[in-house]
């Protein structure tokens, strides 16, 4: 309310009020890309993370000098804005043509080479037609695997993520607030693919869920699962490396009994590197461990069909 004069009680609230988003950094596909290639080393599966490297510095040459994507309209953000809707909502956007030059620019820049498998995904992908590609990715974002070729997964993620990471750096993203449900991403409404627990200034202490699709991240108060938000006998479990002590681990799965669900979260205070889609690639041995201890992995990451790396 302008000129509304705040008593000191409503003060202090207002400034023990975290703040609400954090945006990733311009350069958040090459951070990724640099961390996919320190995890790599002496890594099961260094190969693979090596490869999805290429992908984000492809992502990031997208981000740099994207081609045109006519994204949603400065009037239609916010109206959604205004009715506590997701600006950038997928559902919609993943049906239009918006995002299809993201697609075409990154099979034009992204030329790994000498890997079969991967050129064929590549050329089954730019053979597709607009139709097929939608239909593919509509699958994708809504968690339907079993509707699109597992080798394509990882090239169509990277294209929708570079494409709605573009559209949220244009976003007026300092209206948007909370909205009834804390579990999906308040711009585009997917769900997390890990959540960071952050270490410096304002934001430290405070955990941010993080998208999976537009990597925008929202605060979520710790110790709630992010899926059925229950705060009830909620565990956390780690892979124990070179010794490190499990409440020191870098990234630990906030593991959920009430609805058997787990999430990922990195703690930034014991490597700033960390990364919460380089990271969960790089921890694949732990969504195992906690698959045969009965919990259900819930949160996608764009750049992995589940079982494909089996
Ligand atoms: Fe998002
Ligand atoms: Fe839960």
């Amino acid at each position: 309310m302008p000129g509304q004069i705040l008593e000191p009680g409503q003060i202090e609230a207002a400034a023990n009020i975290p703040p609400f988003l954090h945006l990733p950094e311009p350069d958040l596909f090459s951070h990724r890309a640099r961390r996919l290639r320190s995890l790599a080393a002496n890594h099961p599966l260094g190969a693979y993370l090596l490869l999805m490297a290429e992908l984000c510095d492809a992502q990031q040459k997208l981000l740099d000098a994207p081609p045109p994507l006519p994204g949603p309209d400065a009037q239609s953000q916010a109206r959604s804005i205004e009715h506590r809707m997701p600006p950038l909502g997928f559902d919609a956007l993943v049906r239009s043509d918006a995002w299809l030059p993201a697609l075409d620019a990154l099979l034009a820049c992204y030329r790994p080479h000498g890997n079969p498998s991967v050129n064929a995904a590549l050329a089954g992908l730019g053979e597709a037609d607009g139709g097929q590609r939608k239909a593919w990715a509509i699958a994708l974002l809504n968690g339907q695997f079993d509707l699109l070729p597992a080798a394509l997964v990882p090239f169509l993620g990277a294209a929708l993520q570079a494409a709605f990471s573009h559209w949220l750096q244009a976003l007026p993203s300092e209206r948007l607030a909370e909205n009834a449900s804390q579990t999906l991403c308040p711009v585009c409404g997917s769900p997390p693919v890990a959540g960071l627990v952050r270490h410096r200034g304002k934001y430290a202490g405070l955990r941010y869920l993080c998208c999976s699709l537009c990597a925008c991240e929202w605060h979520y108060v710790r110790v709630k699962c992010s899926h059925c938000e229950s705060s009830k006998h909620l565990s956390y479990l780690s892979l124990q490396r070179d010794g490190t002590a499990a409440d020191k681990a870098v990234l630990r799965a906030e593991a959920c009994p009430s609805c058997q669900g787990y999430l990922k979260q990195c703690y930034l205070e014991f490597d700033e590197q960390a990364d919460p889609v380089a990271d969960d690639l790089a921890s694949l041995a732990l969504d195992l461990r906690l698959g045969e201890e009965g919990y259900l992995r819930r949160a996608p990451n764009l750049l992995l069909a589940p079982g494909s790396t089996d």
